[in-house]
């Protein structure tokens, strides 16, 4: 059975960042990835520092290509069945049934968006359907904007646009939220939607049910989100009541051994936030296999 010190669970960005690091710290690892990388939908990718507007695939395809020289390092397409604890360490199972063993495992799965059951909805995901204003706002700025979602996602919009209509698809508002809503003079429509409509792959319009329609260039919304894969789960590790696995400053969960970075682990998510979460996890890894052999 081949043995690592690490196995990472996931080759996107927080995953990559964790094997820079523990390649540089001349770890043998072992990066399994089933390539599903949570923005990949997106034409372009922004606010990352010194790759604004990259897309999201260059920025993986970089990630991978610095890795090479680090030789300790390897990259796997099959992904990551199941894992169990052992006395030293784990025994991981592949998607192809191969078993290898790690002293520690990095889980870095990301998530995976719930999309509403809106007729066109997915087709426009991270074109002009977007989760992010600080990824997205900036190249819809002062355009017709469409928000499903309450009145932190209003506040936050204003920041992009004054041209803001509130769908929420059937549910009422209540006095309080209207009142703050008509205050910042954006619109409120309650209607079921039964479609939006595109052009050349862009929003033109969302379709009510009673046939009206609005016509917007992007809607923001703030998904329901699951954990990409169940091996958190399957370990043990504990989840905060937001549904992302606990950690502590560097990774680590509450089971010896995984450590868990990335989307996965918090609510505010963004490229930035995986690579640093990574680089961290990567860090606890590395100083708790020191001191396991130093000791
Ligand atoms: C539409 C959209 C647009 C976005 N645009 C931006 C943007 O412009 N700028 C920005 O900063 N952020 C953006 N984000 C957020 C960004 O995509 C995430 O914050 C980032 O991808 C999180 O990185 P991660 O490594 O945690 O997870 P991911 O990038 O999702 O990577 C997880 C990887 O793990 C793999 N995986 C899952 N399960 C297994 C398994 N069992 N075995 C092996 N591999 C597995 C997946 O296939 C995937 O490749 C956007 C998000 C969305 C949804």
């Amino acid at each position: 059975m081949n043995n690592y010190d690490v196995v990472i669970v996931g080759g996107g960005f927080a995953g990559l960042s964790a094997a820079l690091v523990l390649g540089r710290s001349r770890r043998r690892v072992l990066v399994s990835d089933t390539g599903k990388t949570r923005n990949a939908v997106a034409h372009e990718s922004h606010g990352f520092f010194t790759r604004d507007g990259a897309t999201p695939a260059e920025l993986v395809r970089i990630g991978r290509e610095q890795l090479r020289p680090y030789e300790t390092v390897e990259l796997c397409s099959v992904g990551v069945k199941a894992a169990k604890a052992q006395s030293k360490g784990f025994e991981i199972k592949l998607d192809d049934e191969t078993r290898i063993a790690c002293r520690k495992l990095l889980l870095a799965s990301g998530v995976v968006d719930e999309m509403p059951e809106i007729e066109g909805f997915k087709e426009l995901w991270g074109k002009s359907i977007f989760n992010c204003p600080y990824c997205h706002g900036w190249e819809v700025r002062d355009q017709p904007l469409a928000l499903f979602g309450g009145i932190e996602l209003a506040e936050l919009l204003k920041g992009w646009s004054d041209d803001l209509v509130l769908c929420t698809d059937g549910a009422t508002l209540s006095e309080d939220e209207s009142r703050l809503l008509s205050k910042n003079n954006i619109a409120i429509r309650e209607e079921r939607i039964v479609r939006v409509e595109e052009k050349n792959g862009q929003l033109e319009n969302i379709v009510f049910a009673n046939g009206e329609t609005l016509a917007r260039k992007a809607i923001f919304i703030r998904p329901k989100q699951q954990q990409h894969s169940a091996l958190a789960k399957q370990l043990g590790c504990e989840f905060s009541d937001s549904g992302t696995v606990k950690v502590d400053d560097f990774g680590q969960t509450s089971v010896p051994g995984v450590y868990a970075g990335g989307d996965m682990i918090h609510p505010m998510q963004a490229i930035s936030f995986a690579v640093s979460r990574g680089a961290l996890a990567a860090v606890g890894i590395n100083r708790a296999l020191l001191q396991e052999d130093f000791r």
